[in-house]
Protein backbone atom coordinates (compact mmCIF):
# COMPACT_ATOMS: atom_id res chain seq x y z
CA UNK A 1 0.00 0.00 0.00
CA UNK A 2 1.18 3.34 -0.62
CA UNK A 3 1.16 6.13 2.09
CA UNK A 4 1.16 9.59 0.74
CA UNK A 5 1.49 12.43 3.19
CA UNK A 6 -0.07 16.14 2.27
CA UNK A 7 2.31 18.50 1.01
CA UNK A 8 1.52 20.39 4.24
CA UNK A 9 0.41 18.18 7.52
CA UNK A 10 1.83 18.90 11.09
CA UNK A 11 2.70 21.12 13.62
CA UNK A 12 2.54 25.13 12.53
CA UNK A 13 5.17 27.38 12.73
CA UNK A 14 3.50 29.02 16.01
CA UNK A 15 2.67 25.08 17.83
CA UNK A 16 6.80 23.98 17.05
CA UNK A 17 8.28 27.41 18.36
CA UNK A 18 6.22 26.69 21.75
CA UNK A 19 7.29 23.50 22.51
CA UNK A 20 10.63 24.43 21.76
CA UNK A 21 10.34 27.01 24.17
CA UNK A 22 8.84 24.59 26.90
CA UNK A 23 11.71 22.00 26.14
CA UNK A 24 14.19 24.70 27.09
CA UNK A 25 13.00 25.64 30.12
CA UNK A 26 12.48 21.81 31.22
CA UNK A 27 15.82 21.29 29.98
CA UNK A 28 17.39 24.25 32.25
CA UNK A 29 15.99 22.26 35.19
CA UNK A 30 13.82 24.77 36.44
CA UNK A 31 10.33 24.08 37.39
CA UNK A 32 7.52 24.93 34.53
CA UNK A 33 4.00 26.00 34.71
CA UNK A 34 1.69 26.43 31.14
CA UNK A 35 -1.38 28.39 31.50
CA UNK A 36 -3.94 26.15 30.24
CA UNK A 37 -2.62 22.91 28.27
CA UNK A 38 0.09 24.72 25.84
CA UNK A 39 -1.70 22.85 22.72
CA UNK A 40 -4.80 20.87 22.08
CA UNK A 41 -2.72 17.58 21.89
CA UNK A 42 -3.52 15.38 25.25
CA UNK A 43 -0.57 13.14 24.36
CA UNK A 44 2.14 16.01 24.33
CA UNK A 45 0.32 17.50 27.30
CA UNK A 46 0.67 14.63 29.35
CA UNK A 47 4.82 14.15 28.13
CA UNK A 48 4.84 17.79 29.30
CA UNK A 49 3.39 17.08 32.79
CA UNK A 50 5.48 14.12 32.84
CA UNK A 51 8.68 15.95 32.11
CA UNK A 52 7.74 18.52 35.19
CA UNK A 53 5.72 21.67 32.97
CA UNK A 54 2.16 21.47 34.55
CA UNK A 55 -0.49 23.35 33.16
CA UNK A 56 -2.60 24.83 35.69
CA UNK A 57 -5.96 27.22 34.97
CA UNK A 58 -4.11 30.48 36.13
CA UNK A 59 -1.39 32.16 37.79
CA UNK A 60 -3.07 32.04 41.10
CA UNK A 61 -3.19 28.21 41.13
CA UNK A 62 0.48 27.88 41.70
CA UNK A 63 1.92 27.66 45.08
CA UNK A 64 5.02 30.23 44.50
CA UNK A 65 7.05 28.02 47.66
CA UNK A 66 6.18 24.52 45.96
CA UNK A 67 7.05 26.21 42.29
CA UNK A 68 10.40 27.85 43.74
CA UNK A 69 11.52 24.67 45.42
CA UNK A 70 11.15 23.18 42.35
CA UNK A 71 14.28 25.20 40.75
CA UNK A 72 17.39 23.79 40.28
CA UNK A 73 20.07 25.45 42.35
CA UNK A 74 21.88 27.97 40.09
CA UNK A 75 20.22 27.43 36.89
CA UNK A 76 17.36 30.07 37.09
CA UNK A 77 16.29 32.36 39.35
CA UNK A 78 12.54 32.33 39.20
CA UNK A 79 10.33 29.15 38.02
CA UNK A 80 8.78 29.55 34.55
CA UNK A 81 5.31 30.22 33.21
CA UNK A 82 5.22 29.55 29.87
CA UNK A 83 2.51 31.77 27.79
CA UNK A 84 0.68 29.65 24.85
CA UNK A 85 0.85 29.98 20.98
CA UNK A 86 -2.30 32.24 21.77
CA UNK A 87 -1.42 34.61 23.84
CA UNK A 88 -2.62 35.86 26.48
CA UNK A 89 -4.14 39.70 28.24
CA UNK A 90 -2.03 42.12 29.07
CA UNK A 91 -3.82 41.95 32.60
CA UNK A 92 -2.54 38.14 33.19
CA UNK A 93 0.86 38.65 31.62
CA UNK A 94 0.87 41.86 34.41
CA UNK A 95 -0.31 38.85 37.45
CA UNK A 96 2.71 36.40 35.98
CA UNK A 97 5.48 38.71 36.54
CA UNK A 98 4.04 40.55 39.66
CA UNK A 99 3.85 37.28 41.60
CA UNK A 100 7.39 36.57 40.61
CA UNK A 101 7.33 34.03 37.68
CA UNK A 102 9.86 34.03 34.83
CA UNK A 103 7.39 34.53 31.81
CA UNK A 104 8.38 32.65 28.79
CA UNK A 105 6.42 33.88 26.21
CA UNK A 106 5.37 31.88 23.23
CA UNK A 107 3.10 33.64 21.93
CA UNK A 108 2.80 33.25 18.39
CA UNK A 109 4.53 35.93 16.25
CA UNK A 110 1.20 36.09 14.18
CA UNK A 111 -0.64 36.62 17.04
CA UNK A 112 1.60 39.07 18.85
CA UNK A 113 0.97 40.74 15.15
CA UNK A 114 -2.81 40.51 15.76
CA UNK A 115 -2.59 42.29 19.41
CA UNK A 116 -0.27 45.11 18.75
CA UNK A 117 -2.85 45.74 15.41
CA UNK A 118 -5.67 45.70 17.44
CA UNK A 119 -4.27 47.97 20.21
CA UNK A 120 -2.85 50.25 17.43
CA UNK A 121 -6.48 50.69 16.03
CA UNK A 122 -7.53 51.53 19.14
CA UNK A 123 -4.60 54.12 19.97
CA UNK A 124 -5.51 55.43 16.50
CA UNK A 125 -9.56 56.09 17.88
CA UNK A 126 -10.80 53.55 15.90
CA UNK A 127 -14.10 51.28 17.52
CA UNK A 128 -12.34 47.96 16.99
CA UNK A 129 -14.19 45.11 15.38
CA UNK A 130 -12.21 41.44 16.27
CA UNK A 131 -13.58 39.17 13.83
CA UNK A 132 -13.36 35.64 15.74
CA UNK A 133 -15.23 33.31 18.13
CA UNK A 134 -15.88 34.77 21.43
CA UNK A 135 -14.91 33.23 24.18
CA UNK A 136 -11.50 31.83 22.85
CA UNK A 137 -8.49 32.90 24.10
CA UNK A 138 -6.65 34.67 21.66
CA UNK A 139 -9.88 36.59 21.01
CA UNK A 140 -9.93 37.41 24.55
CA UNK A 141 -6.40 38.99 24.53
CA UNK A 142 -6.59 40.87 21.00
CA UNK A 143 -10.11 42.36 22.77
CA UNK A 144 -8.12 42.97 25.85
CA UNK A 145 -5.24 44.30 24.46
CA UNK A 146 -6.98 46.53 21.82
CA UNK A 147 -9.02 47.85 25.56
CA UNK A 148 -5.79 48.62 27.57
CA UNK A 149 -5.67 50.80 24.60
CA UNK A 150 -8.35 52.92 25.49
CA UNK A 151 -10.55 51.53 22.36
CA UNK A 152 -14.04 50.37 22.33
CA UNK A 153 -14.11 46.92 21.02
CA UNK A 154 -16.79 44.20 19.31
CA UNK A 155 -16.50 40.94 18.56
CA UNK A 156 -18.34 39.44 16.03
CA UNK A 157 -18.33 36.21 14.22
CA UNK A 158 -19.31 37.44 10.92
CA UNK A 159 -21.44 39.86 8.74
CA UNK A 160 -24.38 39.35 10.90
CA UNK A 161 -23.23 40.47 14.37
CA UNK A 162 -21.85 43.64 13.30
CA UNK A 163 -23.39 46.08 15.88
CA UNK A 164 -25.84 48.49 14.42
CA UNK A 165 -25.04 52.64 15.06
CA UNK A 166 -21.61 52.32 14.03
CA UNK A 167 -19.69 55.29 12.80
CA UNK A 168 -16.14 56.14 11.64
CA UNK A 169 -13.32 55.25 12.36
CA UNK A 170 -13.43 51.37 12.44
CA UNK A 171 -10.67 49.31 12.29
CA UNK A 172 -11.15 45.65 11.95
CA UNK A 173 -8.75 42.92 13.35
CA UNK A 174 -8.94 39.04 12.79
CA UNK A 175 -8.17 36.25 15.06
CA UNK A 176 -5.61 34.35 13.26
CA UNK A 177 -7.67 31.21 12.56
CA UNK A 178 -10.40 33.09 10.75
CA UNK A 179 -11.11 31.76 7.13
CA UNK A 180 -10.01 34.56 4.33
CA UNK A 181 -13.79 34.81 3.10
CA UNK A 182 -15.68 35.45 6.79
CA UNK A 183 -12.62 38.79 6.84
CA UNK A 184 -14.22 39.87 3.56
CA UNK A 185 -17.83 39.69 4.21
CA UNK A 186 -17.43 41.62 7.76
CA UNK A 187 -15.52 43.88 5.56
CA UNK A 188 -17.92 44.51 2.72
CA UNK A 189 -21.10 44.93 5.31
CA UNK A 190 -19.30 47.76 7.00
CA UNK A 191 -18.88 49.21 3.39
CA UNK A 192 -21.95 48.61 2.82
CA UNK A 193 -23.53 50.44 5.83
CA UNK A 194 -21.28 53.17 4.61
CA UNK A 195 -18.36 52.82 6.43
CA UNK A 196 -14.90 52.91 5.99
CA UNK A 197 -13.14 50.09 8.06
CA UNK A 198 -9.25 50.35 8.49
CA UNK A 199 -8.54 46.49 8.03
CA UNK A 200 -5.60 44.71 9.46
CA UNK A 201 -5.91 41.39 7.61
CA UNK A 202 -4.51 38.97 10.93
CA UNK A 203 -5.02 36.07 9.31
CA UNK A 204 -2.62 32.95 9.50
CA UNK A 205 -2.24 30.72 6.63
CA UNK A 206 -1.03 27.71 8.14
CA UNK A 207 -4.47 26.07 8.77
CA UNK A 208 -5.89 26.94 5.05
CA UNK A 209 -2.64 25.53 3.49
CA UNK A 210 -3.36 21.96 5.59
CA UNK A 211 -6.55 22.14 4.65
CA UNK A 212 -5.77 22.51 0.98
CA UNK A 213 -3.45 20.19 1.06
CA UNK A 214 -5.76 17.75 2.96
CA UNK A 215 -8.60 17.96 0.57
CA UNK A 216 -6.44 17.79 -2.43
CA UNK A 217 -5.09 14.62 -1.55
CA UNK A 218 -8.24 13.15 -0.35
CA UNK A 219 -9.44 13.13 -3.03
CA UNK A 220 -7.12 11.06 -5.33
CA UNK A 221 -6.32 8.26 -2.38
CA UNK A 222 -8.83 5.06 -1.33
CA UNK A 223 -8.73 6.05 2.74
CA UNK A 224 -7.41 9.20 4.56
CA UNK A 225 -5.79 8.98 7.88
CA UNK A 226 -5.48 12.49 10.00
CA UNK A 227 -3.88 12.54 12.72
CA UNK A 228 -4.56 15.02 16.21
CA UNK A 229 -6.13 15.89 19.62
CA UNK A 230 -10.19 15.07 19.49
CA UNK A 231 -9.95 18.73 21.24
CA UNK A 232 -8.55 20.65 18.65
CA UNK A 233 -11.09 22.17 16.11
CA UNK A 234 -8.43 22.72 13.71
CA UNK A 235 -7.82 18.52 13.30
CA UNK A 236 -11.38 18.42 13.25
CA UNK A 237 -11.98 20.88 10.26
CA UNK A 238 -9.36 18.79 8.95
CA UNK A 239 -11.21 15.71 9.32
CA UNK A 240 -14.23 17.07 8.08
CA UNK A 241 -12.70 18.37 4.84
CA UNK A 242 -10.99 14.72 4.50
CA UNK A 243 -13.98 13.09 4.66
CA UNK A 244 -16.06 15.45 2.29
CA UNK A 245 -14.04 14.37 -0.67
CA UNK A 246 -13.09 10.59 1.06
CA UNK A 247 -15.55 9.11 3.48
CA UNK A 248 -13.17 6.53 4.25
CA UNK A 249 -11.64 8.87 6.47
CA UNK A 250 -9.77 8.01 9.87
CA UNK A 251 -9.08 10.88 12.57
CA UNK A 252 -7.01 9.23 15.44
CA UNK A 253 -4.43 10.54 18.07
CA UNK A 254 -1.95 7.56 17.79
CA UNK A 255 -0.96 4.86 16.21
CA UNK A 256 -2.83 2.34 18.36
CA UNK A 257 -5.54 3.04 17.36
CA UNK A 258 -5.85 2.26 13.98
CA UNK A 259 -6.87 -1.54 12.94
CA UNK A 260 -4.84 -2.82 9.83
CA UNK A 261 -8.37 -4.52 8.93
CA UNK A 262 -10.04 -0.79 8.36
CA UNK A 263 -7.38 -0.43 5.19
CA UNK A 264 -8.60 -4.13 3.48
CA UNK A 265 -8.45 -3.50 -0.14
CA UNK A 266 -7.07 0.44 0.16
CA UNK A 267 -3.82 1.00 -2.36
CA UNK A 268 -3.25 4.25 -1.76
CA UNK A 269 -3.29 6.17 1.65
CA UNK A 270 -3.50 9.86 2.30
CA UNK A 271 -2.15 11.04 5.85
CA UNK A 272 -2.47 14.59 7.06
CA UNK A 273 -2.11 16.01 10.51
CA UNK A 274 -3.62 18.90 12.53
CA UNK A 275 -1.21 22.26 13.27
CA UNK A 276 -1.10 21.13 16.99
CA UNK A 277 0.38 17.83 15.99
CA UNK A 278 4.54 16.98 16.58
CA UNK A 279 6.57 15.58 14.35
CA UNK A 280 7.05 12.26 16.17
CA UNK A 281 3.26 11.47 16.34
CA UNK A 282 2.85 11.88 12.46
CA UNK A 283 6.25 9.44 12.06
CA UNK A 284 5.06 6.99 14.53
CA UNK A 285 1.87 6.97 12.65
CA UNK A 286 3.28 6.50 9.17
CA UNK A 287 5.70 3.76 10.35
CA UNK A 288 2.55 1.73 11.16
CA UNK A 289 0.81 2.41 8.06
CA UNK A 290 4.09 1.61 6.14
CA UNK A 291 3.92 -1.62 7.37
CA UNK A 292 0.58 -2.64 5.88
S1 LIG B 1 -2.01 28.66 13.29
FE1 LIG B 1 -0.74 30.40 12.64
S2 LIG B 1 -1.14 31.95 14.19
FE2 LIG B 1 -1.82 30.03 15.07
S3 LIG B 1 -0.03 29.27 16.19
FE3 LIG B 1 0.05 28.37 14.14
S4 LIG B 1 1.39 29.75 12.97
FE4 LIG B 1 0.70 30.86 14.80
Amino acid sequence: MEVIRAKRAGACYGVQRALDMADEVIEGGNRAYTLGPLIHNPQVVADLAARGAEAVGSVDDIAWEAAAEGAVEGVSAAPAVVIRSHGVTPEVLDAVRGRGFAVVDATCPHVSRAQAAAAELAREGCRVIVLGEAGHPEVEGLTAWARQAGGKVDVVAGPDEIPAGLYDPVGVVAQTTQRRENLEAVVGALREAGLDPIVRNTICSATRQRQEAAAELAAGVDAMVVIGGRNSSNTTRLAEVCADACPRTFHIESADELDAAAFAGCKRLGLTAGASTPENQIASVEAFLRTL
